[in-house]
C-alpha cells in the first residue's frame, strides 16, 4: 500500500510515518531525510539543495525528483511505502502518477499553526533519523538518542524565522494538495493534536 502523509512542517508526519510503517511493514520514504543526508555527505544533489533547505524554501522539483527516484530504485518499495514530505506541490503529485507510484490514500495530519511553532522549538533530532521532543516525546536520557546513543541536535531549519517561512510555503504550495487528493476521493484528515499514540490510532482508523 502506498500512502502519502500530508501536514504542515512539525505536524508529526515523520514520527507518525515511522509508527505506521512498522504496523504495515513497509519503508518510509522521507524526502527531507534524503536531502539532509545528501547535504551532510555533500553529494551533487546535496550541494544543489542546501541553500533552499537552509532557507525553509522548497527545493526545485527536478532536484527532489532525482533524489526520490534514486531512493525508490533501492527496490524495497515493492510492497508499498509511506511517503513523508513528498509530494509537496501538485506538480510533484502528478510526477508520482507519471512514475507509476499512485498512492491509495493521502492522510492529512491537522495541527494549528500556533501549536506548530511551539512544537518545533522543542524538536530534537539524531543523524540516525530518530526524532524526539523535549516535552511530548523525550529521550530516556536528556540529549541522547534512544536508538543509537549519539548526541541529539536541533534542526537548523527549526529556527523560529525559518519555521514561519516554512509554514508560509506550506499554506501556499502544499496545502492545495488536500483539495487535489480530495477530488480523487483519496483524502482522509485526522486531528493531529494530543497524545502521539492516540494520533497514531486515529491514522490507523482512517485506513480502515
Ligand atoms: P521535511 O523534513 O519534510 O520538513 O523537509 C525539510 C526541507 O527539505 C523542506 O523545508 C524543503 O526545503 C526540503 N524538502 C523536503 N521534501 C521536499 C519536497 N517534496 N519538495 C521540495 N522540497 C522538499
Amino acid at each position: 500500500m502506498i500512502l502519502v502523509l500530508l501536514g504542515a512542517p512539525g505536524s508529526g508526519k515523520g514520527t507518525q510515518a515511522v509508527m505506521l510503517a512498522k504496523t504495515l511493514s513497509v519503508p518510509v520514504i522521507s524526502t527531507g531525510d534524503i536531502l539532509r543526508q545528501a547535504i551532510r555527505e555533500q553529494t551533487d544533489i546535496g550541494k544543489r539543495a542546501k541553500e533552499y533547505v537552509d532557507a525553509g524554501k522548497l527545493v526545485p522539483d527536478g532536484i527532489v525528483a532525482e533524489a526520490l527516484k534514486g531512493r525508490i530504485a533501492g527496490g524495497d518499495c515493492r510492497n508499498g511505502c509511506i511517503l513523508d514530505g513528498f509530494p509537496r506541490t501538485i506538480v510533484q503529485a502528478e510526477l508520482l502518477e507519471e512514475l507509476d507510484i499512485s498512492p491509495e490514500l493521502a492522510l492529512s495530519i491537522e495541527v494549528p499553526d500556533s501549536d506548530i511553532e511551539t512544537r518545533m522549538a522543542g524538536r530534537r533530532v539524531c543523524a540516525c533519523g530518530a526524532v524526539f521532543h523535549i516535552e511530548s516525546n523525550p529521550p530516556a536520557a536528556e540529549g541522547i538518542c534512544d536508538r543509537c546513543g549519539a548526541a541529539l541536535t536541533s534542526r537548523a531549519d527549526d529556527r523560529p524565522e525559518t519555521v514561519r517561512e516554512r509554514l508560509r510555503v506550506y499554506h501556499e504550495q502544499s496545502e492545495p494538495l488536500k483539495g487535489y487528493y480530495e477530488r480523487h476521493g483519496k483524502l482522509r484528515s485526522v486531528v493531529g493534536t494530543g497524545d502521539i499514540g492516540e494520533i497514531s490510532v486515529r491514522l490507523q482508523n482512517a485506513l480502515a
